[in-house]
């Protein structure tokens, strides 16, 4: 579905990520880990087109996204993003954000677009909340509507930036239930997450980055109870 092939990516003098080889499956749900600074972000973003890769492949369904020459427009179509901060537009209602992509990028007709953006609402539990400005909505509610939008265009692959780490730790609980019933439904999904119970909870693979380099990469057991490199035993005896 993914296949990132010999990444590298510098910023000025400073190599951020270093020779990532790393694929993914179609309904796979991959977990990056790895101390702040590690590329994590970076490697999301270069797969969204955000950043410029210096070497390497990424492969989206048999497509080289990486070539210079392709439409960037139409590869972000393919791809859901949220990041951290829900970046809800405040000057329209939920339903506005939620059907704002299927109607600019894909003209999708007005009754349409609200239909299918109703439908999400219903499936996340916040339809009551249609015609509420952003800045009426609890930070988890907000977030759950980002993830609304990003799945509005029914993306071939979600890519979700830290996406509850602003949020009081009562609120991670309903995010993380949607992601995982976004798992369920079959999306696939690489997400970066601080939280390693998130990613214990949710994924199917989990990848510790670390200084650009995947150190390993396996289950959440795997990783969890039984790393096999010095490294991220290191890296998570210091969590604890
Ligand atoms: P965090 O856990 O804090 O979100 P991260 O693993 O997502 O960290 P990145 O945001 O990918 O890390 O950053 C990796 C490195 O690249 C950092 O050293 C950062 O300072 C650097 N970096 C990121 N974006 C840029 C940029 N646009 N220009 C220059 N350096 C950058
Ligand atoms: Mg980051």
């Amino acid at each position: 579905m993914l296949s990132i092939q010999g990444v590298h990516k510098r910023f000025g003098e400073h190599p951020v990520l270093r020779g990532i080889d790393l694929d993914v499956a179609r309904h796979e749900v991959v977990a990056l880990i790895g101390a702040s600074g590690s590329g994590k972000s970076t490697l999301l973003k270069t797969v969204n087109l955000l950043e410029q890769i210096d070497d390497g492949r990424i492969v989206l369904a048999g497509d080289d996204i990486s070539d210079p020459r392709v439409n960037v427009d139409a590869v972000r179509a393919r791809i859901g993003v949220v990041f951290q901060h829900y970046n809800l537009f405040p000057h329209m209602h939920v339903l506005g954000n939620v059907t704002l992509a299927a109607r600019q990028v894909f003209r999708t007709p007005r009754a349409q677009a609200e239909r299918t953006g109703l439908a999400l609402l219903e499936r996340i539990g916040l339809a009551d909340k249609a015609y509420e400005y952003p800045d009426r909505l609890s930070g988890g509610q907000q977030q759950r509507v980002a993830i609304a939008r990003a799945l509005a265009t029914d993306p071939e692959l979600l890519l979700l930036d830290e996406i509850t780490s602003a949020l009081d730790p009562q609120l991670v609980g309903e995010v993380l239930d949607l992601v995982r019933e976004l798992k369920a439904g079959g999306s696939t999904i690489v997400m970066a997450t601080h939280e390693m119970s998130f990613a214990r909870r949710v994924a199917d693979r989990v990848v510790y980055l670390k200084d650009g380099v995947i150190i390993e990469s396996g289950t959440p057991e795997q990783i969890f109870e039984r790393p096999q490199r010095a490294e991220t035993r290191e890296f998570l005896r210091r969590l604890r």
